[in-house]
């Protein structure tokens, strides 16, 4: 069989700069040539992921996942995108991130790779993702990430996940409150959770509201963008962990969905 050469993907130096106040360094950009190439051997055996090609790769997988936590990074914690989350955050140096939902890897890996002194946990309920997810660690050689098999409903009444996390993320899993009743029962208090969204109404705003209450969780701020080549409607939401949430969220497996907060 003749193989396929992995197209290159774009470097973009300027536009992460001009985005997100960051550039990757050679390393970081070898290992996203290897993540895509990575993701496009296993969507050969496993449906994946539809975005494929260089540009899309690159805009709506790594540029994307990395959108959520540009605030995090150390070059923004002066504040110069107008952002006010780090000193507040408090990170710990080896913060403990969980990423909800993740399926081919989104947004943990490119996380993961760009933030080796974080503790990545990567967490699906799809025992084939979380195969492919366990070769693709090996093979990028990430120390710092772990994979976990479960659905979320489960492990965030487990002892050892729940109230654990500095940090949770969730991008494409389901409406804002089935996302916030996955994520913030795992955060610790004075913790963040991320919630990746594209279009975002003053509704949602509300609806999320009213499921924070019961949850702890208190919205800090909504981050609107765009996409920078496609033009793509994102919104940013940033949760603080502020109580303990009650100790009967998550609701039971498929609950959360079926009867949303
Ligand atoms: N976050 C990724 C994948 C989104 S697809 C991205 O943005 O590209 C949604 C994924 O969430 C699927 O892989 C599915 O298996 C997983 N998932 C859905 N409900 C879940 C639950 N309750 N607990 C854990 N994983 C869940």
């Amino acid at each position: 069989m003749i193989e396929m050469e992995t197209p290159k993907l774009p470097e973009m130096l300027e536009v992460w700069q001009d985005t997100i106040n960051w550039q990757p360094s050679k390393s970081q950009q070898q290992k996203f040539q290897e993540l895509y190439e990575i993701i496009l051997i296993g969507n050969r055996q496993q449906n994946l992921t539809r975005i494929t090609g260089p540009q899309d790769f690159w805009e709506k997988h790594l540029w994307d996942s990395l959108l959520g936590i540009a605030p995090l990074l150390e070059a923004n914690s002066n504040n110069i995108l107008g952002y006010n989350l780090p000193k507040n955050a408090n990170l710990p140096k080896n913060a403990k991130i969980i990423d909800i939902g993740t399926g081919a890897g989104f947004p943990g890996l490119p996380i993961a790779i760009i933030h080796p002194d974080w503790n990545i946990t990567l967490l699906d309920s799809t025992r084939k993702k979380i195969a492919f997810l366990d070769k693709a660690i090996a093979e990028l050689q990430l120390q710092n990430t772990r994979t976990l098999l479960g659905r979320a409903e489960a492990v965030g009444q487990q002892s050892q996940h729940r109230e654990n996390y500095d940090i949770a993320v969730i991008r494409a899993v389901g409406q804002p409150s089935v996302c916030a009743e996955y994520i913030l029962p795992l955060v610790k208090v004075g913790g963040l959770a991320i919630l990746y969204r594209g279009h975002w109404e003053e509704e949602n705003t509300l609806n999320l509201e009213s499921a924070l209450s019961k949850l702890g969780g208190k919205i800090k701020l909504i981050q609107p963008g765009k996409t920078p080549l496609s033009k793509g409607i994102r919104h940013c939401i940033y949760i603080h962990k502020i109580t303990p949430s009650q100790p009967k969220y998550p609701r039971a497996i498929g609950i959360p969905h079926q009867q949303p907060l």
